[in-house]
């Protein structure tokens, strides 16, 4: 399949609508900055063919994204253990809710939903720097040095309310051994990773070949790992909206609030798609939509 001028047409259908709806993330100041009309998509397939339209290679701030590959260092450090404080049903509740944590015990639903992506950060700081850790696995994983993006991190950590109240009820059910402190500047920096279309289209490649890593051929997650993870992808990865994707999208899909998705299509592709204008939900409205011109086009699909 010749994937370039499909990611061409994409980015000029979309054109028009650049900007022109949804809202870019506000409750974050430092993303509030960011510029609305941008969008970018990039693909690389299983054997290693890239293609990319758009901004592709703009960085911006992964947020939520960062939960997968956190997910992916819980699973391959802390093992089957990892579930015994996070379970794996969707929440039907916003990515910051408090709710259920209570009715629950202070086991969050998933690890994509804010207080699930606390948890395993409490678990990656009890084993090592989980701040190196975590640039270290994306720049091997995309071949590039990757960074902070300091001031949102920053910007995040003094907005960071909800945050802190999820993670402090966590630490009194005893869900939590570390300081919630440390925990929680940990998980506004992964957060604030920033990287592009291109570089994360690389990085997911893992999730697309059975858990081997593209570049160093190592197994970074067994092949039923990687099966689950995009497992909690597609049930679980763009908040209570994970229902709609699959209906529309039809692939695993990890979105964050700085406007990035990232979609898996298992044994083919891993795609990235970009752009900040944001629905009610949390997710990429413009990311949405090219998400479903090209399963549309392509026809590929997880059903
Ligand atoms: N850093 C964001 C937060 O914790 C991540 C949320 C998101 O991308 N859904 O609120």
């Amino acid at each position: 399949m010749q994937f370039q001028p499909l990611l061409e047409e994409i980015v000029a259908t979309l054109q028009p609508e650049l900007g022109a709806a949804g809202q870019v993330a506000s409750y974050i100041p430092a993303l509030a900055r960011v510029p609305a009309p941008q969008f970018g998509i990039a693909l690389r397939t299983r054997d290693g063919q890239e293609a990319h339209a758009g901004d592709s290679t703009t960085r911006f701030s992964l947020q939520s994204i960062s939960k997968l590959f956190a997910l992916t260092l819980g699973m391959r450090e802390v093992g089957e253990a990892l579930w015994d404080r996070i379970g794996r049903e969707p929440s039907g509740n916003p990515f910051n809710s408090l709710v259920q944590l209570e009715t629950e015990q202070g086991i969050p639903r998933n690890p994509f939903i804010n207080a699930g992506a606390l948890a395993v950060t409490d678990r990656l700081v009890s084993r090592f720097d989980a701040k190196a850790e975590m640039l270290s696995l994306l720049s091997t994983l995309c071949g590039d040095p990757v960074d902070f993006d300091e001031e949102v991190a920053a910007s995040e950590a003094s907005t960071g309310f909800r945050n802190a109240a999820l993670a402090n009820f966590m630490k009194s059910f005893g869900r939590i051994d570390n300081d919630v402190g440390t925990v929680l500047d940990v998980y506004f920096h992964h957060c604030a990773v920033r990287m592009s279309c291109l570089q994360l289209a690389r990085a997911a490649g893992f999730l697309c070949r059975d858990g081997v890593h593209p570049y160093t051929g190592q197994q970074l997650l067994t092949g039923r790992q990687a099966r689950r993870v995009n497992a909690l992808m597609l049930t679980c990865g763009t908040y209570d909206a994970a229902g709609e994707f699959a209906f529309r999208v039809g692939l695993p899909c990890k979105s964050g609030v700085g406007g990035g998705i990232v979609a898996v299509v298992p044994d083919r592709l891993t795609l990235c798609v970009w752009s900040p204008a944001l629905e009610p939900t949390g997710n990429s409205l413009l990311g949405m939509k090219a998400l479903e011109l090209f399963t549309a086009k392509t026809g590929l699909s997880v059903f």
